[in-house]
């Protein structure tokens, strides 16, 4: 058998473990599920990132009911120091890298680079993740990208591929072009070799979430490697966008659901030169996530009376650790008899965290009788005022109705956890086409929580509706976002009293079959090992 090609993948953050603060979102829980399921299957995969400091901020609930942002820093002991510094030009001045390793969660190596050291001026790069914007954003993805690559040398890592997970990381492709340069190749001849190295995945559907930069300041700071200002903009145009050049710079490239990848064709279709975007939709680490009982109450539920018994005893399991875990925290008891909605999502508008609430004549009768009780968690990012507002709003529907409906602050691994296992119902109700893929749908439909979704993201693929769970607004979409909203606010009041409410109190039984068809379908194809193969046969090896 041929040789698998060996593979740095670059992520400006990883999600391993709640005390591993180098996270921020859905990006960071990709990475991290990643090279766990790497080490997993036995892919010869090295994950390159950065030791942030202060990781991303950790955001608590004021007196005001507004969500405030805090940051501290953290050190983490069990890093593994490996006895490499590596040296990047940024604005003129040698920034000095040193490298960790973390191996502590059953993980494939993943080396971190960090600027915070004695003899560095510019000590202050690996602050904070996504902290900054203009030079101080160019100066990390500097560290990430170019500092990755010299890494991966110092290291003696060979690499046959590398992938950049999100455009964070591009610069890496003009290191790796200024090498051959150096080497004596054209530029012309070294971009085309470059290009055959790289794969590249976007993420955001949104416009404003693809970055770019200036190209003068692109070249003041020092990220061109050598490159000049023609150079520069044939790879990704002027301003420089990170996702044009990621799109550019790689021999394949993808989108994280199917849904996505039609997105994402239809975003990029005018840029010329760049590589096909296929589908490799997101999966999960399931030993992170989910939980064995219910995948064994599944496998086993047609056995016997006691093992149709099983699925709903573990889940009812789940559903009170979730009540104990929220009274801790909140203070709030709720029932473990009444139905149970979970939504924790970042706060940004296109998520519609405050959807459910649209219409207070339906919405407040449910919430008041205790028909219905939700969980809502999720950050705002801490430069955004608008998803701030939402969060606020959460927090004071969550005082209007104390019984019924909570805000868990700080947004979580060990809150998307307990939340993925312990709610009923999974609700997400994206604008479509928004939402790439998503993930925390994954996590509940294999803990046996029904996902009640809009058909975006992931979830067109998985959902068989009324079967294994439930869609709603029947893929609806409109430039109009007055009349969507309207629309799928519509969709949600009938699915949830037509459908979810009546089965849930009404007939148990063919809940609890939905709940083992949720697991029984996803868990093959949303798990990492599926993702991991189509990674290594669509993209690295082609
Ligand atoms: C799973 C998870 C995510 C990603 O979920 P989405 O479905 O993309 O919202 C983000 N943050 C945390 C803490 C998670 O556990």
């Amino acid at each position: 058998m041929k040789k698998l090609p060996s593979v740095a993948y670059f992520c400006m953050e990883y999600a391993l473990d709640t005390e591993m603060r180098t996270y921020a979102g859905g990006l960071g829980i990709l990475a991290g599920d990643y090279l766990k399921g790497a080490k997993e299957y036995n892919y010869p995969i090295a994950g390159i990132g950065i030791n942030w400091k202060q990781g991303y901020s950790d955001q608590v609930i004021g007196a005001d009911n507004k969500p405030y942002d805090a940051y501290h820093n953290y050190k983490y002991d069990f890093l593994k120091d490996t006895g490499v510094k590596v040296t990047v030009k940024i604005r003129q001045r040698d920034v000095v890298c040193k490298v960790w390793l973390v191996d502590k969660y059953d993980n494939a190596p993943i080396y971190l680079l960090d600027t915070d050291l004695p003899e560095n001026e510019d000590a202050w790069i690996t602050g904070q993740l996504y902290g900054w914007f203009g030079e101080e954003r160019i100066a990390q993805e500097m560290v990430l990208g170019i500092g990755g690559v010299k890494a991966l040398r110092a290291l003696g890592i060979e690499t046959d591929i590398y992938h950049f997970n999100e455009g964070h990381a591009l610069f890496a492709g003009f290191e790796l072009i200024r090498e051959k340069m150096d080497r004596g190749l054209t530029f012309k001849d070294a971009l085309k070799k470059t290009k055959e190295e790289i794969v590249f995945t976007t993420h955001t559907p949104i416009i404003q979430g693809n970055e770019s930069h200036y190209i003068d300041r692109l070249m003041y700071m020092g990220a061109n490697c050598g490159l000049t200002i023609e150079q520069l903009i044939e790879i990704g145009g002027s301003p420089f966008n990170m996702t044009v050049g990621g799109l550019r710079l790689s021999k394949i490239s993808n989108g994280v659901a199917q849904l996505h990848k039609d997105t994402a064709n239809k975003m990029w279709k005018n840029v010329e030169g760049k590589s096909d975007i296929i589908g490799i939709t997101n999966a999960i680490h399931l030993k992170t996530w989910v939980d064995e009982r219910m995948l064994k109450a599944a496998e086993d539920f047609n056995i016997d009376e006691d093992s149709k018994n099983n699925i709903w005893n573990a889940h009812m399991f789940n559903k009170e650790a979730l009540i104990e875990f929220v009274y801790e925290r909140n203070g709030v008891k709720l029932d473990k008899d009444k139905l149970l909605i979970g939504f924790s999502r970042r706060a940004a508008p296109y998520k519609r965290s405050n959807l459910i609430f649209s219409d207070k004549e339906i919405i407040e009768p449910l919430l008041k009788a205790g028909k219905i009780q939700i969980v809502f968690s999720g950050k705002a990012h801490p430069l955004d005022d608008t998803g701030k507002e939402i969060v606020e709003n959460i927090v004071k529907m969550s005082k209007i109705y104390p019984n019924s409906v909570v805000f868990l602050e700080n947004y979580d691994m060990t809150i998307g956890k307990m939340l993925t296992r312990g709610s009923d119902i999974w609700l997400n109700n994206p604008r479509r086409p928004l939402e790439a893929s998503g993930t925390s749908g994954m996590k509940a439909a294999m803990n046996g929580v029904i996902n009640c979704s809009i058909l975006d993201g992931w979830w067109p693929e998985a959902c068989e509706d009324g079967v294994n769970g439930w869609q709603f607004g029947d893929g609806f979409e409109s430039e109009d976002f007055k009349e969507l909203d309207e629309h799928d606010k519509d969709a949600l009041y009938k699915v949830l009293l037509e459908k979810v409410i009546p089965t849930y109190y009404d007939n148990r039984e063919k809940w609890i079959n939905m709940m083992v068809a949720s697991i029984n379908s996803t868990k093959k194809y949303f798990s990492v090992e599926r993702m991991l193969k189509e990674y290594y046969e669509l993209m690295y090896q082609k």
